[in-house]
């Protein structure tokens, strides 16, 4: 396998590591310190085109391969994993799943909001389910018109600030994974009430909270997928989103790793940088293997997904 970047990438991974370098690095703090979600930010990555970049052309996006987000990614993260968060579900999770599996009216509502700057949330857990997300009790109800929507999630990143939620039920009370699909709600539409927010103890600046849907009316256009195999399909587009979350991780040992660096080769004790001490060295070493081995892995899931989502052990 070639793992060289094209040149194309590199401009790439340059123009994402400029924006990171100028405006994010130094209001990183900021957010984390606030609780505030960086608003300034998504601006930014809006106008930069990094939300989005997955999405077709044909509807305004950039119409990029899942391995040009990682390395966006990557970029932005090493100096915010706020913001790389945000470019994980910019572009993957939940956008990937609408271009798999959406209608081309959901595309032209929804995905004009993604190139705006918005993060479409994923609602999967429940307080009673998470690993075992097939025990969830969420329940779509078949109406005439549409679904109505009864239950709790909780972890929900962007609970809250996002306007867009793939909301994840059990229809007509099938039992197992058989019975669960996914359906759109829109923060505003009534019975839809965001709760309680988590207290974090880190990446503090976007919300995990708590959705609460009390007979939530939707109506049939909302259905991204029904049961039978819609779980299987959601968890195939989630595992996009599963590379994007090791993407912001493996951005932030990057940027914690070059700190690290610095400051053993600046920082002296005994008339020495103390980067000149085995056991000073020793460390550096192992992270700069592990970040190597996490990258590697990366971009291996990346590439081989092409345009599609990754390979389910690739990504887990
Ligand atoms: C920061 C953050 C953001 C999140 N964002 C979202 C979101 O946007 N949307 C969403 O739907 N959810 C979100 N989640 C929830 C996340 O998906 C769950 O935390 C995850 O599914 C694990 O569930 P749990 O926390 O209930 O742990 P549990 O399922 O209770 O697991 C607890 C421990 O038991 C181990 N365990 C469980 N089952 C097994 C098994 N079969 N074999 C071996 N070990 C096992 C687990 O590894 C873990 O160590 C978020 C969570 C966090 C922390």
């Amino acid at each position: 396998m070639d793992f060289e970047l094209t040149s194309e990438q590199q401009a790439l991974c340059r123009r994402a590591r400029d924006l990171a370098d100028r405006a994010f690095a130094e209001r990183a703090a900021r957010w984390d310190a606030s609780e505030e979600y960086p608003w300034e930010n998504v601006k930014d990555l809006a106008a930069a085109g990094f939300m989005g970049m997955t999405v077709p052309e044909a509807f305004g996006g950039g119409g990029r391969p899942l391995l040009d987000v990682i390395l966006v990614i990557e970029e932005i993260a090493r100096a915010c994993g706020i913001t790389g968060r945000i470019v994980v579900e910019g572009n993957l999770g939940t956008v990937g799943a609408l271009d798999a599996y959406g209608s081309e009216a959901q595309k032209r509502r929804w995905f004009p909001w993604v190139l705006e700057g918005e993060k479409p949330a994923i609602a999967i857990s429940e307080p009673a389910a998470g690993s075992a997300a097939t025990d969830m009790e969420t329940r779509v109800e078949e109406t005439p018109t549409g679904y109505r929507i009864h239950g709790h999630k909780c972890w929900i990143t962007g609970a809250g600030t996002s306007r867009l939620y793939l909301v994840y039920g059990r229809f007509g009370g099938r039992a197992g994974a058989e019975g669960i699909g996914g359906v759109f709600v829109e923060r505003d539409t009534p019975g839809f009430r965001i709760g309680r927010r988590e207290l974090m103890m880190g990446l503090r600046g976007i919300p995990e909270g708590e959705l609460h849907f009390e007979g939530c009316a939707v109506p049939r256009d909302n259905l991204l997928v029904g049961p039978g195999d819609g779980f299987k399909k959601l968890m195939a587009a989630y595992n996009g989103q599963r590379l994007g979350a090791a993407t912001v991780a493996l951005g932030l040992a990057q940027g914690a790793y070059e700190k690290a660096l610095a400051y053993a080769t600046a920082r002296k004790q005994f008339g020495r940088p103390i980067g000149d001490f085995q056991g000073i060295r020793w460390k550096l070493a192992d992270m700069a293997i592990q970040i190597d081995a996490a990258r590697l892995m990366i971009h291996r899931a990346a590439a081989r997904a092409g345009h599609r989502f990754p390979d389910a052990l690739e990504a887990a």
